[in-house]
Parts: structure tokens; sequence; C-alpha cells
């Protein structure tokens, strides 16, 4: 069987790309006009995914703990900010331009970047090659903002969620009743201008970041370091990604950020290889002086006998990057009784659709009869599809693609016994179950910890 020949299992960044494409997962944008560089729109599934990833975040920041608060800052902040924080000066990558063939390479991705001429070498291992020294490119978007168009009126579009934070601090600790130690979390789009993005949802230039502040006594910051690189990694695993393809590592002296004083990324085993995931820094208290200088108004802790600036850790993940990491380590290609099937084995709580309800033949009105009204009951409490077109395996391979983890079935023995089917999409299992606990036992599933393959 031809078809099966070419069905070899591991996920590449292709197929993924590919999958969501054609699933409603991710589409390029303004595709009709041709893309705009690296890019995304977000279809049906891509939203429903997304948004468990986010509310999964937040569940774990913010719902499940009592010492972090919210926060939704705006986009463009007075540009002031981003003078004190250093991001006018220094949030820059260092670039080098081929004069050949007039591509653009981040000098420190020389290493892993294919030359224009001949993509089999790196760039400058060509004989043609011309590559100019490295020069710094600020990586903020700038606009303007109100009529004039003048240096006096130029703002940035945020390259990150956190000074909105930090500038927020006074707001908070006034208003809130919080005390060191203590996070303030938030999600939303940051904008970067990057040089070379790529590798589908990898390295975009609009992106979604969920990032959290946590205000600590300067002495115990080493402590809460490690504290939150273990919930981080145990957030990610939590939630079904193999521990085998998660690893630590702490970046060297000369890879710091201008704020951080200490930094471990997450990273995860893609298809590309090794690459950050998510980064847990410990930025001192470099941004809360900053911003008390240049704006006057000191940011600083003061409790009944003690008064500091706190020293802040940050963990910060885009949610493109778990979103594509979650894909890539659910992707999964088996052949059943002789047939391919391609699924993805997320975890239940973040597929975009938890069950859906088949009956077994849509055109015989007796079983549709008892699927709609189990579907619309179901449909009150968690992302259900409702689907009586094609034959019964077409729909279960569709919903297996899109990362349904269960499937009910209503069929002849439903209107003789009350009981319908429910199909496992990892294990293929099949159990009949009473159709009026259909909605219970499903809401236990969904509480219950599942687990991925090691
Ligand atoms: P890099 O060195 O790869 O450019 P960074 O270290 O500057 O990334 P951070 O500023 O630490 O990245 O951003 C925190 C998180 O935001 C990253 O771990 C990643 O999950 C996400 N992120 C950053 N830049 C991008 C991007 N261009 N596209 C998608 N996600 C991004």
């Amino acid at each position: 069987m031809d078809e099966l020949e070419h069905f070899e299992g591991a996920a590449t960044i292709e197929k993924v790309a590919s999958l969501c494409r054609r699933r409603g997962f991710v589409f390029p944008t303004s595709d009709i006009y041709g893309g705009l560089g690296s890019s995304f729109d977000f279809g049906h599934y891509g939203v429903l995914l997304a948004q468990n990833i986010k509310s999964e975040w937040q569940r774990s920041m913010i719902q499940e703990r009592d010492d972090m608060v919210a926060l939704d800052s705006a986009v463009i902040l007075n540009p002031q900010v981003w003078v004190a924080s250093g991001h006018v000066e220094g949030f820059s990558d260092p670039m080098v331009d081929c004069r050949t063939c007039k591509l653009r390479f981040r000098a420190d991705h020389i290493g892993t970047s294919a030359c224009g001429k001949k993509p089999s070498k790196h760039p400058g291992e060509h004989s043609e090659c011309d590559l100019t020294e490295p020069r710094h490119f600020n990586l903020m978007f700038e606009t303007h903002v109100g009529a004039l168009r003048d240096d006096a009126s130029v703002a940035y579009l945020r390259p990150e969620t956190a000074q909105g934070i930090f500038v927020n601090f006074k707001n908070v600790t006034s208003s809130l009743r919080v005390k060191p130690p203590f996070g303030i979390a938030q999600i939303g789009k940051s904008f970067r201008n990057e040089i070379t993005p790529g590798n589908f949802l990898f390295r975009v230039r609009e992106f979604e970041q969920m990032e959290m502040e946590f205000f600590v006594p300067p002495a115990d910051a080493d402590e809460w370091h490690r504290y939150w690189i273990e919930q981080r990694v145990n957030w990610h695993t939590g939630l079904g990604v193999r521990p085998s393809h998660l690893r630590v590592r702490a970046h060297e002296a000369d890879e710091l950020s201008h704020y951080s004083s200490a930094t471990s990324d997450i990273e995860y085993l893609f298809p590309i290889g090794w690459q950050e995931l998510e980064g847990v820094a410990n930025r001192g208290d470099y941004d809360l002086r900053q911003h008390s200088e240049a704006s006057g108004t000191t940011l600083e802790w003061i409790g009944h006998e003690e008064r500091y600036v706190p020293y802040v850790i940050e963990p910060a993940l885009g949610v493109g990057r778990a979103f594509l990491t979650f894909l890539c380590d659910a992707y999964d290609e088996e052949v059943v009784a002789e047939r391919p099937r391609t699924l993805l084995r997320l975890h239940p709580r973040i597929a975009p659709v938890k069950v859906a309800v088949l009956p077994l033949v849509g055109k015989d009105t007796a079983l549709v009869e008892r699927a709609r009204p189990l579907y619309e009951e179901l449909r009150r409490s968690m992302s259900a599809e409702y689907d009586d077109a094609a034959a019964i395996g077409k729909r279960y391979r569709r919903q297996d693609e899109i990362g349904t983890p269960w499937a009910l079935t209503i069929d002849e023995q439903t209107l003789a016994d009350g009981t319908i089917t429910l199909r496992d999409r990892d294990t293929l299992q099949q159990e009949r179950i009473p159709l009026d606990g259909a909605r219970r036992l499903l809401l236990d599933k969904l509480e219950q910890p599942w687990h991925p393959r090691l």
C-alpha cells in the first residue's frame, strides 16, 4: 500500500502547519494577497486551543493561588516607558546583511542559517558571500500617536507585556491586598520586528505573551527563581508535554538580557531541535529602579517595619510557542487495521473539542432524535460537536485529527437499552455507557490526570 510506505509517524513543522491549515486551526494572514511574512490568523479550532492554553495558564497562575492578581495593560504606552526600560537603547539584535543575496541574518544565528546562494552552506561560507559587519537593529515597531507625525509623537507597539506590569506597581499595591511575595499576571499581544521570523508559529512578529512578574524580598530571589522554574516545568508536563522532550538550560553570562541577573530557558525538543519554549528570568530590581528614577514616582514596597525595592522573578511564555509545542508533542501517525490515521493526542483539558456526538447512521431519524438532545446537554458544559454526515469511520478520523478525546455514538442498541458507545481517541477502545450518565462521566474524566506517552 503506497500510502502507508510514506507514513512515517514523526511530527515535522511542515506536517503540523499543514494539518493546522487543512483542519482550520491556523491560516497564513491576508492569504488572498500573498500573506505577510510570518503572520498568522487563527481559525475556529485554533481559537479554541489557544483559549484553553490561556485559561490553563490563568487557572494555575491566578485562580489556584492566593498570591497573584491579574492585569491587562495597554499595548501602546507612554514612550518614556521604553526609554527607561532600556528598550529604545538596547532592544536590538545584531544583524548581518549579505550584499550579494540581499538576505539579512541574526549575527548570533549565522551558524544555523542557510546561505542565500547555496542553502547547504552557512552565510559567509560561499565564495560569493559578502557580509556586512554586525549592526544593531531595534526590534520595536514604531507608530505615531495623534494627528502630527513628528519626533514628539513617536510611540511603540509593546515588545513585551512586562513593562505594563512594572509601571502599574504602585496602582496595584495601593489598591489591592497584596504583599511580597506576590505576583501580577497578564496575557496580551506583543510585537517584535524580528529579523529572521520563521518555523510557523515559533518566531512571528505579532504574538501573545503570558507573563507574570513575581515581586519578592531581594534575599529570597534565588529561591523563588528555582521555585518558578519548577512550577513552570510542571505546568507543561501536567498538560501532557513529554518530560523527555523538556529541559532547563541556564543562560551563560554573555547571553543575559540587559535587565537580567539570571535566566533559565525551559527548552522543548521541537522538530527543529532544542529551542526556548519559555524563559524564567530573575530581573532583580532593575525595572522598578529604572522607572522610579525616570518617572519620579518611587516604586518600592513599604511595609510596617521595612522598605525596599523588590526583586522580580518573571516566567514569560508565548501563547503561539506553547500552541506549537502542544501540537508537535501531540501529533502522531499510526496505522490501524492497515489504514493510516493522523491524530493529536492532546490533553483533554486543552483539546479544542472535548466530545463528538455521532448518530451511527445520520439518516436514521430515531437515532438523530436521541443524539441531538444529548449534544445540546453536553455543550452547556463543554465544547462539543455534532456530526451526522459521512461514514462513521470518516467522522472518527476527522475528530482524531483535531484531537477530540472522546466520541459518543448512538446506534440501534441505544433505542433498545439507552446505552451509547464511548470511543477513546488514544486507545481506540469502545465501551458502552448509559446515555443518561454521559455528561457526568466526561466531566469527571476532565478532572482526572491524563498520562501522555513517555
Ligand atoms: P529569542 O532570544 O528567541 O528572540 P527572547 O529570549 O527574546 O527570544 P523573551 O523576551 O524571553 O524571548 O520572550 C518570552 C517568551 O515569549 C519566549 O520564551 C517565547 O515563548 C515568546 N516569544 C518571544 N519572541 C517571540 C516571537 N517572535 N514569536 C513567538 N513567540 C515569541
